[in-house]
């Protein structure tokens, strides 16, 4: 047990505080969380096991109720009635941020609806820790969570970012990293990519390299794979501006002497679709293994429905 005698907040106003606990090394608490969670009155937690094991290693013990994926929305109305009689509640999900791929929405959500006060501590996550450490820009990104289970879902989920330029962030569970890797690379291509495993943990490490790289370097491994973030470079310059352009020239048909810089717009599925279908063309190849190649891409078309498109478009030039 760790003893910082820190001194609890006198005037803590009544209301929600959000409190971020560390993903790996306890050290990486703050020393606001430990006062907040020493001055509130209740602590509501998504593992009240975990929670309670948490707190003891800080030599804090509180009131513990437990609030999880199943209970969130009745046991977010206790909670706010409790607030609004005076109370002081944390919140912590069972490691990291909560309302990062964690519960905890709903609860504010449903606070700031009832003018509950919300205090969002800041703190641990894994995805920003591992985005900055990536190497990849970190300047502009997108958070996916984790992918959808299903394959069929999941391919379509990744199709809508083919052409977007920023940076993606995802969750991955060692049960499904190497089909995931395997559906990455075929429909977002073979970009650059970091693998963040085990993030301030003693076995905390780095895999830089492309997707495809990670993939033969994680099969080799024997042991435990752990914890895993994974970040995705943007879609290149030139996949970009294409689509810019293409959906720009949509959006805002030419009119004379006008200025025809892009706006950074994200580009809808099917104009993505159509331009993948007419880079597709440009290949020496038969149309019905183009269309193959389509339909494994953008999997809310049929091979069938492929052909068709990649047909009509080179009928059209
Ligand atoms: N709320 C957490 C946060 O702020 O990062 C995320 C909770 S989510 C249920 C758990 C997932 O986050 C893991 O499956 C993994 O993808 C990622 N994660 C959490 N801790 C990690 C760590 N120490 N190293 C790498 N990834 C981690």
């Amino acid at each position: 047990m760790l003893n910082l005698s820190l001194p609890p907040f006198e005037d803590l106003q009544a209301g929600i505080y959000l409190v971020p606990t560390p993903i790996g090394n306890l050290d990486d608490i703050t020393l606001r969380a430990l006062r907040t969670l020493a001055s509130v009155d209740r602590i509501a937690a998504e593992d009240t096991r975990s929670a309670k094991i948490l707190l003891g290693h800080f030599g804090l013990h509180k009131p513990l109720t437990s609030l999880h994926r199943d209970n969130e929305a009745q046991r977010s109305q206790d909670i706010l009635a409790a607030c609004k009689r005076g109370e002081r509640f944390a919140y912590i999900s069972e490691a990291g941020m909560p309302g990062i791929s964690d519960p905890g929405y709903v609860l504010v959500r449903d606070a700031i609806q009832e003018n509950v006060p919300v205090i969002a501590l800041p703190g641990p996550s894994a995805a920003l820790t591992a985005l900055v450490a990536s190497g990849l820009p970190s300047d502009r990104f997108l958070f996916l969570g984790f992918l959808p289970h299903a394959a069929s879902k999941r391919r379509q989920a990744l199709a809508f970012f083919v052409y977007q330029p920023l940076s993606l962030i995802l969750y991955v569970s060692p049960h499904r990293v190497f089909e995931e890797l395997q559906d990455l690379q075929e429909i977002l291509g073979d970009r650059k990519a970091t693998l963040a495993r085990e993030i301030s943990k003693f076995h905390e490490e780095y895999m830089r390299g492309t997707l495809s790289s990670i993939h033969q370097d994680l099969a080799q491994r024997t042991h435990k794979l752990g914890e895993m973030v994974l970040i995705i470079h943007g879609a290149d310059d030139e996949r970009a501006a294409q689509a810019h352009a293409i959906l720009h020239t949509q959006l805002n048909p030419p009119t004379p002497n006008q200025d025809t810089q892009t706006p950074l717009t994200p580009l809808d599925p099917e104009t993505a679709m159509q331009l993948d279908a007419q880079r597709l063309l440009e290949l020496d190849a038969p149309l019905s293994q183009l269309a193959k190649q389509l339909a494994q891409r953008w999997p809310h078309i049929t091979r069938k429905q492929a052909y068709d498109i990649l047909q009509n478009l080179r009928a059209d030039d």
